[in-house]
């Protein structure tokens, strides 16, 4: 029978037995930026790779180039994945040696690849993981902000209104947020953060990490607003770190419970979606009840 999990504490897992890896599926952790930051087990998995399973081929093509290897490559995406998995799984069930890599980092976070892992397990294959290289632990390490808890929300989403939604359910989460976001949206983002988590929260802003223009930008939510309005959107990688709530929140505006309570009454009953959204935005029930009915009766009346 396939193994599934790692050897237990005390076993060795490294030495000889290691560097020829047992057919299965391996999650393989590339770099951010430094290609120091391969690992020299990364390494030996790609080269005994039967297929190296990829976002782009020609990012993962030049990767494997300046690490002297030449491999079968099938790109593997969120557009063709459905279509290309049932291959990689028969490959897989015929006893190959498949590498999942993303463009950099840790595959699967916040990129492509958890169905085919769970698909994998699901048919018994083995699943191993060769860690290393990810923004968001990166980013976490160097912020300076408390790591004991942490919540991972990676990219919010692109328009405001449901950015500020998702932001007013993360609010009250005692723990610090960990933001992945892209150049072009990190003031408007910023301005959301500010206004729904409060400006006083502590935070980081976490550049290029690992590469020559790393930077690290530490201040409160307000400072780092009006730091980004003044300089505009900064080039390259970002990282957002929002430290843990000190105080209660701003109270979540008309808008969020309105945002808040349309996604949950589509999603399930009156009285479910009233229970989820007062605790979420740390509302009292009768008053997101009285809401609720006030929105129902306007769509009627519409
Ligand atoms: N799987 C990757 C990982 O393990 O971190 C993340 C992939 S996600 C599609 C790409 C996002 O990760 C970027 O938009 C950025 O927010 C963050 N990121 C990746 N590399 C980074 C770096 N060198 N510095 C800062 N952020 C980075």
């Amino acid at each position: 029978m396939p193994r599934t999990s790692p050897p237990p504490a005390g076993e060795p897992s490294a030495g000889p037995a290691s560097r020829q890896p047992t057919p299965g599926l391996y999650v393989v952790a590339t770099p951010i930026g430094h290609l120091g930051d391969l690992s020299p087990r990364a390494r030996e998995v790609l080269a005994a790779a039967d297929l190296v399973v990829c976002e782009d081929t020609r990012v993962t093509g030049r990767l494997l180039k300046t690490l002297g290897l030449k491999k079968r490559l099938r790109s593997y995406h969120e557009h063709n994945a459905a279509r290309v998995r049932p291959a990689i799984l028969a490959e897989l069930a015929r006893g190959a040696v498949v590498a999942l890599v993303s463009d950099a980092g840790t595959p699967t976070i916040a990129d492509p690849g958890y169905r085919l892992v769970r698909e994998a397990h699901e048919r018994g294959i083995n699943v191993r993981p060769v860690p290393g290289p990810a923004a968001l632990i990166a980013a976490l390490s160097v912020a300076g902000l408390p790591t004991d808890r942490f919540f991972f929300q990676g990219f919010l989403p692109p328009r405001s209104a449901r950015r500020r939604a998702v932001l007013a359910e993360l609010a009250r989460i005692p723990a610090t947020l960990v933001f992945y976001e892209a150049p072009h949206r990190l003031e408007a983002s910023l301005k959301d953060l500010e206004e729904v988590l409060g400006g006083a929260r502590e935070a980081a802003l976490l550049r290029e990490l690992t590469k020559l223009h790393e930077e690290c930008r530490r201040g409160t939510l307000a400072e780092l607003r009006a730091a980004v309005e003044a300089a505009g959107p900064p080039r390259g990688e970002l990282v957002v770190v929002v430290g843990p709530p000190t105080e209660d929140p701003p109270p979540a505006t008309d808008e969020e419970l309105e945002q808040a309570l349309r996604q949950a009454l589509a999603q399930g009953s009156l009285r479910d979606a009233v229970t989820a959204v007062a605790r979420r935005l740390g509302l009292p029930r009768r008053q997101v009840y009285r809401h609720a009915l006030a929105l129902l009766d306007e769509d009627q009346r519409a």
